[in-house]
């Protein structure tokens, strides 16, 4: 929690531009006003698989305590990150109804998106929505506040579909030794076979905007930036191979999957919308 709470304020002091992943723009065009808040400091990583969620918010302007809704289903550790530390997602919602998977953090250092998820574990869903929260697919960059995992590894590099080489270890963007190499990368492939979501989506920083797109999940991804306000603009510049959100598009049958990549920071309340905008294009898929 603490980890989190001193990650929340150096982003809030220093953001640090994100060249993320379908594409990366200039960096520093996130200019969203930014509302300094400690945000939340929920965290469910536990090493068990059963009901271990513990829970507290604390805000500068709207405390909150979250406790478990009557929907929750349950928590599983998927697999185990190159540094030893467990990736773990939570469940709630309708059984059996449209499977939704949220992602927080997949570069370490840009996990803001962790406030949406906050949110998500304890609002109101609609009927028919099968909800999985996976707040960090790469628990080690999260607890070390670096992009990479424990092998230095751009995960958002790693996926098999269209895997190329880039860089080396050390550098930012290195792709590893080969697709899926990295432990994280496997986890989420066999886990995301088996669970076949309808809707994945991707928090990241800090380009604040969504990419737009000319594939099925385009309605989608501009219904989120009408909600949220974020721009809804294309992403470019770097080497978008190994993708995870282009790996969900293009292996699980029917899958749609985006990346929302957030601002420099993100306030409560803009949480709040956010997940809204989750809710709202998961209900297009109902
Ligand atoms: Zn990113």
């Amino acid at each position: 929690m603490i980890r989190r709470l001193v990650a929340m304020v150096l982003l809030a002091l220093a953001p640090v531009a994100c060249t993320s992943d379908e594409g990366a723009g200039p960096a520093g065009v996130g200019t969203e006003a930014a509302t300094v808040t400690s945000a939340t400091s929920t965290s469910i990583v536990g090493t068990t698989t059963s009901t271990s969620t513990t829970s507290s918010t604390t805000s500068t302007s709207s405390p909150t305590t979250s406790t478990l809704p009557a929907d929750f289903l349950g928590e599983q550790v998927i697999g185990t990150s190159a540094g030893g530390l467990p990736i773990t997602v939570s469940h709630r919602g309708t059984p059996g109804g449209t499977v939704v998977l949220v992602v927080g953090v997949i570069h370490g250092d840009e996990n803001a998106g962790l406030a949406v998820l906050d949110e998500l574990r304890t609002m109101a869903l609609p009927h028919g929505i099968d909800l999985w929260l996976m707040e960090a697919m790469n628990p080690d960059g999260y607890a070390a506040d670096v992009r990479g995992n424990a092998n230095g590894v751009d995960l958002n590099r790693n996926f098999p579909h269209d895997w190329t080489p880039i860089a080396e270890p050390g550098d930012w963007q290195y792709s590893g030794a080969g697709p899926a190499s990295e432990p994280e990368t496997q986890a989420f492939i066999d886990f995301t076979e088996g669970l076949r979501p309808a809707l994945t989506l991707w928090y990241h920083q800090d380009l604040y905007r969504v990419s737009p797109s000319d594939g099925p999940d385009g309605p989608l991804r501009r219904l989120y930036t009408e909600i949220t306000g974020l721009p809804y603009e294309t992403v470019s510049g770097g080497t978008y191979s190994g993708v995870a959100a282009t790996w969900v598009r293009r292996s699980i049958p029917g899958a749609m999957s985006f990346i929302i990549e957030l601002g420099p920071t993100l306030s409560v309340d803009e949480a709040v919308v956010h997940a809204g905008a989750v809710l709202a294009v998961a209900q297009k898929l109902l």
